[in-house]
């Protein structure tokens, strides 16, 4: 009966008799029925997996004669043909003379056991190669901060060998000044549940084992396996990218000082030259005046060369200065009319707008916009003035604005029915100085589209142009709008408005 209730099967073997008996357990196990005739050991060992019955035979050896434990795992044979895992236990009777005479045990069915336990070794190793491979730091510890685990990275970013952390505190690895409250932290946390650090990723210092201060990035979570707290930290070494970020800050304020002392010399230089070089011209122009007549054809031609050379070199050198003051910043944010702003510049153009008999005509413009109203003026009024320059011989400049929401702004349009250009000129003339015609034929510096470019991309929006030989052109400006939120940036410089009046590029020269 007592066998019979058990769930493991039992055996016995009479070896003089070599008469084995298998209760119904057992040979459940091989899917038997409770009457199967077992007869003798061989129902047993022909059953056996062959790779595991040396080691079965040995076992039993080895029990029979140094009374070593009988406790084998192996493979048998069920009556389908597969192989049940299955673990014995026996226990030898010998006679006086020391010979084996009854053995008896029980076995039991493992698979379900093994599988499982083959399951959690595979888990397992694939968790340690994560943890091992890792190149952040992985250290577990328990609620009182000892550490418990650690990965080989930790040597790389701490400098300990695993084996050296665990046993340790976890304060070893954060600078003094931060031990107690360190503590603090996890005492905390244990006792209110609050943390600023678990379920958190945060930059924090770490210490090396030689004591230089490591920049980490730290996450730590909680995990509770029964009534233990376990606490798995992860460490990223910040080192390199902190560097990296020193020196590409390092080289935008050397780039920035850079660009300012080109801007500060380009300014100054454009000044100084402005006095010598109007001497020049003014006194070319007396000389026109008051010697007149004393010169020959080639020497008035030498000096209505001379004068008109000072005067273009003005205009060169007051769109070098436009163009170094042209901010490339946000400038003063104000809500305003773009038709006003567009209007503005045609009123500055009021000579060139009566000439040409230039028509603009706008259509669905925002109603208001932030941005700096200056600026914006200023990028129209040279487009404007680009347009009716440009415009062909005999022909009346039409100029139509035109607007759309863009990206965090508008897009604004302004199309023409000028002489265009081949469409690979139309990135490089927003380049300082470049001009696709001789100032014979049309005047102008070539320094009107780099001062648009400027302050457009200085308001963090872009400008192009597409165009064609003989079919006008088309400028586009995306002028992102600026929020009542967003900080204004005031001028570096002193406001254009206080400088020299702006040169109304492509002046007549
Ligand atoms: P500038 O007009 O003083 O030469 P810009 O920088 O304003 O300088 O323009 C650069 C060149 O781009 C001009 O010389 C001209 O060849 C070309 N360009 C500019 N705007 C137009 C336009 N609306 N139509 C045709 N060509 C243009």
């Amino acid at each position: 009966l007592v066998v019979r209730g058990m769930a493991i099967g039992v055996w016995d073997w009479d070896i003089p008799a070599n008469s084995l008996d298998w209760s119904p357990n057992a040979l459940r196990i091989l899917g038997l029925g409770p009457d199967h005739e077992v007869g003798d050991a061989g129902f047993f060992f022909d059953r056996v997996h062959p790779d595991d019955i040396g080691m079965m035979q040995d076992a039993i050896q080895r029990h029979f004669e140094h009374n070593e434990p009988y406790a084998p795992d192996f493979r048998i044979r069920h009556k389908d043909g597969h192989y049940v895992w299955c673990h014995a236990t026996g226990q030898a009777i010998l006679d006086e003379a020391g010979n084996p005479v009854r053995m008896a045990g029980s076995i039991q069915d493992i698979t379900a056991d093994r599988a499982i336990n083959e399951a959690r070794r595979k888990s397992e190793q694939r968790l340690r190669a994560i943890t091992q491979s890792a190149v952040d730091a992985v250290l577990t510890t328990n609620a009182k901060g000892i550490i418990e685990q650690a990965n080989p990275a930790c040597e790389y970013i701490f400098g300990y060998r695993p084996d050296e952390l665990v046993g340790s505190n976890i304060r070893v690895l954060t600078p003094t000044e931060h031990r107690r409250k360190h503590d603090y932290y996890i005492r905390h946390y244990i006792e209110t549940g609050d943390s600023d650090i678990v379920g958190k990723v945060r930059e924090v210092e770490g210490i090396h084992k030689d004591g230089h201060v490591i920049p980490i990035e730290l996450a730590v979570t909680e995990y509770k396996a029964g009534d233990d707290r376990i606490f798995i930290a992860t460490a990223r070494d910040l080192t390199a990218r902190k560097h990296a970020e020193a020196e590409r800050e390092n080289f935008i304020a050397r780039l920035e000082e850079t660009n300012a002392e080109l801007e500060r010399f380009n300014f100054a230089a454009s000044h100084d030259l402005r006095e010598p070089l109007r001497m020049i011209g003014n006194f070319s122009q007396l000389l026109l005046k008051n010697y007149r007549e004393e010169l020959d054809d080639d020497g008035r031609r030498a000096l209505e060369i001379c004068a008109g050379s000072a005067q273009r070199m003005q205009a060169l050198l007051d769109d070098l200065i436009s163009f170094s003051r042209a901010s490339d910043d946000l400038g003063q944010i104000e809500a305003f009319m773009p038709a006003d702003m567009i209007e503005l510049a045609q009123q500055n153009l009021s000579d060139a707008m009566a000439a040409s008999q230039a028509t603009v005509h706008t259509v669905h413009l925002p109603g208001s916009f932030r941005a700096n109203p200056t600026r914006f003026s200023r990028v129209f009024q040279n487009l404007i003035s680009n347009s009716i320059k440009y415009a062909p011989d005999g022909e009346t400049p039409r100029i139509q604005i035109s607007a759309a929401p863009y990206e965090q702004g508008w897009l604004f349009t302004l199309s023409d029915n000028g002489i265009g250009m081949k469409p690979e000129y139309c990135e490089q003339i927003f380049e300082p100085f470049k001009r696709l015609h001789p100032a014979s034929k049309y005047s102008g510096t070539g320094m009107g589209l780099a001062i648009c470019r400027k302050i457009v991309n200085g308001a963090g929006g872009r400008i192009w142009a597409e165009s064609q030989p003989g079919k006008g052109s088309r400028f586009y400006v995306y002028w992102p709008e600026r929020q009542e939120t967003d900080a204004s940036v005031p001028a570096n410089r002193q406001d254009e408005a206080n400088g020299p009046a702006p040169a109304q590029h492509g002046g007549q020269a």
